[in-house]
């Protein structure tokens, strides 16, 4: 059985310390900190740590003196690192040439898809609220209403407008991720026109402007399945900021008198659907590439399987 009540990545909580964001004293205070931490990320990926007793893998969290000064800081909040008392911890953003001077190996910055199945709960907590501040200082140098550059205050949470002094915040977007069963309890599992053939998950699709969440779940799955789903009830949530999404995960039945074999693939999004039984799980082997333990779809999925999923191939890592 799934080890947890709540999916990877949503495990632990950083102590997000928001107050100390508006301390105009903090950059110094953190600066003079002999238990200050850095979390380098570049190009979106993060740094892991070297690793020689052969430990389990972590985040590559290190101390700020002697690393490249002139880059962007963003204070994660304070993590417990087994020190007298909790560190204080930077996101710092690197370019190419600073990155290759804090690591030059390649291999130690892993995008958060393979990251996250290496470290452990807290690490993933401060994974995803780096990367997920980082995608949004690169995608939002200017201001989305009149253009004009803009600069960082409240130590990396806020983005100013310098022509309209108008406060810019990080956002985020939520998506729907939906798991249907019919009356004889097969879950609908569609594969993706952007995935590798054999591969299936649940179906998804973010939440429009303007629309709440139970109405997005029974809109998704008429557009990408072509049938109606009510009892919709929502399970956990997950961030995934690649850049900004966060996943909420709902369940949701086949309308009662619905017929599950009308459903249909919408032949853009998603290519073939498939409804299975935990035996056609059980027995699907190489056929069938199901979603990875780290994602909140193989976290759902294995909760309804009530069992380790058999086909555990990860995606692609870039
Ligand atoms: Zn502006």
């Amino acid at each position: 059985m799934p080890e947890s009540s709540l999916p990877p990545l949503a495990r632990a909580a950083i102590d997000r310390d928001a107050a100390a964001r508006t301390d105009p004293e903090r950059e110094a205070r953190f600066d003079a900190d002999a238990a200050a931490l850095v979390l380098p990320v570049h190009d979106g990926r993060l740094l892991l740590a070297e690793r020689v007793d052969g430990s389990a893998p972590a985040l590559g969290l290190i101390a700020p003196s002697g690393l490249p000064r002139e880059t962007l800081r963003c204070y994660l909040g304070l993590v417990d690192v087994g020190g007298d008392r909790p560190s204080p911890v930077e996101l710092r953003v690197y370019d190419d040439a600073a990155a290759a001077a804090i690591e030059a190996e390649e291999g130690r910055w892993a995008l958060l898809r393979r990251a996250a199945a290496l470290i452990d709960d807290r690490d993933q907590a401060l994974a995803t609220e780096a990367v997920a501040l980082a995608a949004w200082h690169e995608a939002h140098p200017f201001c989305p209403r009149c253009g004009s550059a803009t600069e960082v205050t409240d130590a990396g949470w806020v983005r100013r407008c310098l022509a309209e002094d108008r406060q810019l915040f990080p956002r985020t977007d939520p998506a729907v991720i939906v798991l249907v069963t019919d009356d004889d309890d097969r879950v609908l599992l569609g594969s993706n026109a952007l995935w590798e053939q054999r591969r299936f998950s649940l179906l998804a699709g973010f939440v429009e402007p303007g629309e709440p969440l139970e109405h997005a779940v029974v809109r998704e799955i008429a557009e990408e399945a072509g049938i109606a789903v009510d009892r919709v009830e929502y399970v956990a949530s997950q961030p995934w900021p690649v850049p900004a999404s966060l996943m909420l995960g709902f369940r949701a039945r086949l309308a009662a008198g619905a017929d599950p074999s009308t459903a249909r693939p919408d032949g853009e999004e998603i290519l073939e659907l498939r409804w299975l039984s935990r035996d056609d799980v059980a027995e699907a082997g190489e056929e069938l590439f199901l979603p990875t333990g780290t994602s909140i779809a193989g976290w759902m999925l294995e909760h309804w399987y009530g069992a380790p999923l058999p086909s555990d191939v990860p995606w692609p890592s870039s």
